[in-house]
């Protein structure tokens, strides 16, 4: 039997990892996708690094824990309110994959959990069962309401209807000269976000990256036919040099994170049974510091229950 099984391997998943690691407590960190990272990736492309999840963060937010991880001149500033990842935001999660030296289990989901005697029992959807002294969970609320659903119903219940918008990102990489006067073009569409990166650490010289925020499903259009409509909404005269499409379903949790919600989430982290976490921006702050915090803190506590 194991000590900890992590379920989810994005930040905060990670972070989780790496504090295991760091106090020598064994874990299995399942994740459902071939990579690790979650909603955070980066792809670079002929000098070009886009970001295909989160990009763009507070200046004014908690970055104290990157120099533990090595990332002490990691940030750029995009201007005096925002700053972004000289390297792409993967290269956070890439220095905590790097820590990593416990049991990894990639392609594996989790279907549900459960007791088997005094440990949980974690069920694979490819019908293998894990058991272990502790759990933490760290997959967003929609999987974990499934996850949730005998081993405590009303945890369940409580995510089950936890509702998310969709966002398509779409990163286009041009030459300056290019795209003469469209930032402003770009806010009369009314576009959820644009942020222009033009560090030279993200673009090749003489050029400009655009990561751009569009509502509209992917699955109702193809990359190359949402850029086209961009390409004539937008006048480019000429089409980018490198692009990246990414559409994420669950992207922005609808319920705000007011004072309100917290309340909620405390009285919903009160149902968990003793030996069991549950973290992720779906539950307790939105915040890279944040998720890498409750991570840390997680391990920490599951770590006081084997002791
Ligand atoms: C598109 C997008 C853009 C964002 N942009 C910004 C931004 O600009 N600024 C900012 O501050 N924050 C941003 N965020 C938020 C930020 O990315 C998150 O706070 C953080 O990365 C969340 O990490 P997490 O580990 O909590 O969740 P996730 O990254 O969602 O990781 C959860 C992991 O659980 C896995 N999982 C799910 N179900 C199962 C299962 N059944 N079995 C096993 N594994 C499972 C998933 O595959 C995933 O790897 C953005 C998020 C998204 C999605």
């Amino acid at each position: 039997m194991r000590d900890v099984i992590i379920i989810g391997g994005g930040l905060s998943g990670l972070a989780a990892a790496v504090e295991l690691d760091n106090l020598r407590i064994a874990y299995t960190l399942v994740e459902v996708k071939a990579r690790l990272g979650g909603s955070i990736s980066s792809r670079q492309q002929d000098g070009f690094i886009m970001d295909g999840g989160a990009s763009v963060f507070p200046a004014a937010a908690d970055w104290s824990f990157l120099p533990e991880l090595g990332l002490n001149d990691a940030l750029f500033e995009l201007d005096s309110r925002r700053v972004a990842f000289k390297d792409g935001t993967q290269a956070l999660t890439d220095a905590l994959v790097r820590r990593l030296k416990g049991d990894l289990m990639l392609r594996m989901a989790v279907s549900s959990l459960g007791r088997s005697g005094e440990s949980y029992a974690v069920c694979l959807e490819n019908g293998l069962m894990l058991t272990a002294r502790t759990l933490i969970v760290a997959a967003p609320a929609r999987y974990a309401g499934h996850m949730f659903r005998t081993l405590q119903p009303d945890i369940s219940l409580r995510l089950w209807d936890y509702g998310y918008d969709t966002i398509t990102r779409v990163s286009l990489g041009f030459r300056r000269a290019d795209v003469p006067l469209i930032e402003r073009r770009i806010w009369d569409m009314g576009l959820p976000f644009f942020y222009e990166l033009e560090h030279p650490s993200r673009v090749p010289p003489e050029s400009t990256l655009f990561h751009i925020g569009v509502r509209y499903p992917l699955p109702r259009t193809t990359p190359e036919a949402l850029i086209a409509t961009l390409q004539t909404e937008l006048e480019w005269p000429k089409p980018p040099l490198v692009s990246w499409v990414t559409y994420w379903p669950e992207a922005d949790p609808i319920p705000p994170h007011t004072a309100a919600f917290r309340e909620d989430m405390a009285a919903l982290m009160r149902l968990l049974p003793d030996g069991m976490a549950l973290i992720g921006s779906d539950y307790n702050g939105l915040g890279l510091g944040e998720r890498f915090a409750a991570g840390v803190a997680a391990a920490r506590q599951m770590a006081a229950f084997l002791r």
